[in-house]
């Protein structure tokens, strides 16, 4: 019999059962993302959800003075923008704990520490991308102002606008096409520059003859009245601007989702259902890690390079008097088995030629399994190992759940990384396991609810495991 080597379509022949459960966690999925679009929204949104589901915080569990127990849930929120769950599981923390990490960031724009300035007629905000973005593609779209605040008499404020129906947005111009020869003959990394990408936030100016900049003026009084902020706050802010829509269906047959931010919140929901769903004692312990700052290289105190999980395990291992803490997070984290939850690019029919058809993910067939990412013969790479996917094919047969292989494009196309060599650097068996992608790092990017579900599916057969 010949191998197939690609599977079919999940939507065919889809069961009733399915297909309503498919469309039930595609709305779920939605209301999350729109309730959290940064990644300090998607931490408390993460954090109130695991309180709903009985999670414990890990403050309270150290303060206990005692290992919990089997079958204990725990929450741990790191500096708001990173969140580690567990489930403790039934066999001993050093044996290796089952973790599935996905990130929370997501390209987009900050804002610059100086960012309000008056020119044209306009109040505009500088801003400086985060994570790898196509700079044109954020021009002419009605744009969100999210983040965190501090008033000079250390209020925190959140600021959240442009995202509910009424509310007014921001916008970043770009040239009409009438003006445009010079910058069309630019190359389409050149068009539109970073320093370009300002955004317009007021027009109209104070009725003050004094005032030099009264448009500038006008805005910094809204923000007063609205948050309680003046113009050295901002210095010292967190503001991140955001696509104002929010996550649509796509197709008649609203068989896909459109949204921002589905790399990677798209594997991180998927993760959080499983780890809800599985409601028996796990064997091994169930860890979700959603981190911060994958887009920029896992840079920073908040992503997966910081310490913080292994200082919760050492916590736990100084719980259950283990003399060597060190030795035992060690011992730990290399018996560990890790899914990097990360999307991946699937085959987009308009640009087929970055792709090698026999070894591509495509739209509607499952969670995609890629063995390596890396650029340029592999470099940057976790390279998965043969046990351990064998491992997890059966775990996947076992549970019935649907899988394909995928790979980032053609070889020398370009390719890229996820946090998938961090854990593996401490021993731990990883491979790169997510949602299949259109318009990745696009504002708004694109997924498959078939994928997504079925993704959340393999989460759960992970966590579960084959008894
Ligand atoms: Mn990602
Ligand atoms: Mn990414």
């Amino acid at each position: 019999m010949e191998f197939e080597y690609t599977c079919p379509s999940l939507w065919k022949g889809m069961d009733d059962q399915t297909r309503e459960a498919v469309f039930a966690y595609g709305e779920r999925y939605k209301a999350f993302l729109d309730a959290g679009k940064t990644e300090r929204e998607c931490a408390t949104t993460i954090v109130e959800m695991a309180h709903d589901k009985g999670f414990v915080d890990f403050a309270e569990v150290v303060k206990s003075g005692h290992m919990p127990a089997a079958g204990t849930k725990i929450v741990y929120n790191h500096k708001n923008k990173a969140v580690v769950l567990f489930v403790i599981g039934e066999r001993p923390l050093e044996d290796g704990l089952h973790i599935v990490g996905s990130h929370i960031d997501a390209p987009r724009l900050d804002l610059k520490g100086h960012p309000l300035y008056e020119e044209g007629e306009l109040a505009l905000l500088k801003t400086h991308y985060y994570g790898g973005i196509k700079k044109y593609q954020w021009t002419c779209m009605p744009l969100a102002l999210h983040g965190l605040v501090y008033t000079a008499d250390d209020t925190a404020v959140n600021v959240r606008f442009g995202d509910e129906a009424g509310d007014p947005v921001l916008y970043i111009t770009d040239l009409l096409p009438h003006l445009g020869k010079s910058q069309n003959e630019k190359k389409l990394a050149e068009a539109i520059t970073a320093e370009q990408l300002n955004a317009i936030i007021g027009h109209i100016p104070l009725d003050d003859e004094d005032c030099k900049e009264p448009i500038k003026a006008a805005v910094l009084r809204a923000l007063h009245d609205k948050y309680g902020m003046v113009e050295e706050d901002l210095l010292l802010a967190e503001l991140e601007l955001v696509p104002a829509q929010n996550a649509v269906d796509v197709g008649l047959d609203r068989g896909l989702i459109a949204a921002h931010g589905h790399d990677d919140r798209s594997c991180t929901y998927a993760a959080l259902e499983a780890m809800f769903d599985t409601t028996d004692i796990p064997e091994h312990t169930a860890v979700c890690l959603f981190v911060d700052k994958e887009e920029i290289g896992s840079v920073g105190n908040t992503s997966m390079s910081a310490r913080y999980f292994e200082n919760l395990l050492a916590e736990l291992f100084a719980l259950a008097g283990k003399h060597d803490t060190e030795l035992s997070v060690r011992r730990a984290l290399a018996a560990s088995q890790v899914l990097s939850a990360d999307v991946t690019a699937a085959l987009d029919p308009t640009f087929p030629e970055v792709m090698d058809r026999r070894n591509t993910a495509f739209l509607g067939k499952g969670v995609s399994l890629c063995k390596f990412t890396g650029a340029r013969g592999k470099s940057g790479s976790n390279d998965a190992n043969a046990e351990f996917l064998a491992e997890l094919r059966r775990v996947f047969k076992h549970h019935d759940v649907p899988w394909q292989a995928g790979e980032l494009g053609r070889v020398d196309e370009g390719g890229g990384g996820t946090i998938a060599y961090i854990l593996a650097e401490r021993g731990a068996e990883v491979v790169d396991c997510g949602v299949p992608m259109l318009s990745m790092h696009a504002p708004v990017e694109l997924v498959s609810k078939a994928d997504i579900y079925f993704t959340m599916r393999a989460y759960r057969a992970f966590f579960e495991g084959v008894r």
